[in-house]
């Protein structure tokens, strides 16, 4: 396959993707918040995305340790919006993937939780997520509620344990990435020959580096994104369009291929 393919009608390239996915040995996906718009939550960078509402650097973690209550108040407003969301076709189409023993593990940049809820069972949170909170001085993780119970009193969340500052249990820019799933996430792209992103502008690191070692290893890219993404020299079968629709049509075709009724 040429890479960046996107020559080929739409249908020849769901087959394609479905071919690969189902004759793979070991095949995970690689997911961003393109997979979660049409559950109603915007993306970072798309045309609705946040950062033409709210500043980017307020979600640094020099912000936060500075205006700790004025950040809880942006994510205490963010989890509302999240913890009403419900999956979408697109989650639906991985998680069916998974049970079909296609997908190994899905690996996410997403903090809404909706691979969980839309019954997906491996799931890598590789930027935290928003159903915790975390103490900066004694690590411990405690429900998000807890924090934002003080948040609602106009408090700065405090650790109960320790009196240490709490903040959202997710990645604020300028932090590292939880370690252990970074390790799980590159040792599970060590061992995969094939990849499938979906709604990620591949603009992020370290996420972005997982389709690299996919593709070193000889291994194949699918991608499924509607407009920007980075890396486009490395993805073999791309798929422009809506997460919602295109997973759905790609996780039927494998069951048909599956079922040896192709
Ligand atoms: P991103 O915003 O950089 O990229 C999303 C990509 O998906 C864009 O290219 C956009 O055009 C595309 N897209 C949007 N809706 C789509 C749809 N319905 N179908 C197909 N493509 C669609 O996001 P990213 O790559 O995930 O990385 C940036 C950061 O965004 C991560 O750190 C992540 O934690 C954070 N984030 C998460 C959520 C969430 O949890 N749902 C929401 C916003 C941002």
């Amino acid at each position: 396959m040429d890479a960046g393919n996107t020559s080929m009608p739409e249908d020849d390239l769901l087959w394609a993707a479905a071919r690969r996915l189902a004759s793979a040995r070991h095949a995970i996906a690689l997911t961003g918040a393109g997979v979660s718009t049409a559950s109603g939550i915007p993306d970072f960078r798309g045309r609705d995305g946040l950062w033409r509402k709210i500043p980017s650097w307020k979600f640094t973690i020099d912000y936060f340790l500075e205006h700790p209550l004025e950040v809880w108040e942006l994510y205490a407003a963010r989890y509302k919006a999240l913890k009403g969301a419900e999956p979408n076709p697109a989650h639906y189409a991985l998680a069916r993937l998974e049970s079909l023993g296609v997908l190994k593990a899905i690996i996410t940049q997403n903090i809404d939780g909706l691979h969980w809820k839309a019954g997906s069972r491996n799931v890598i949170e590789l930027h935290g997520n928003i159903r915790e909170a975390v103490c900066l001085s004694c690590g411990a993780v405690v429900p998000i509620e807890e924090a934002l119970a003080m948040v609602e009193k106009g408090e700065t969340p405090r650790c109960r344990r320790c009196g240490g500052l709490l903040k959202p249990n997710v990645i604020l820019f300028g932090e590292p990435l939880p370690a252990d799933a970074v390790q799980k996430a590159f040792m599970l792209a060590e061992r995969s020959d094939v990849i499938l992103v979906a709604g990620s502008s591949l603009y992020v690191s370290p996420a972005n580096q997982i389709p690299v070692v996919v593709k070193a290893r000889g291994g194949t890219v699918i991608a499924v994104n509607m407009g920007e993404i980075a890396y486009r020299d490395i993805i073999d079968i791309l798929i422009e369009g809506r997460t919602e629709t295109v997973l759905p049509e790609i996780a039927r075709r494998v069951e048909i291929l599956l079922s040896g009724n192709a």
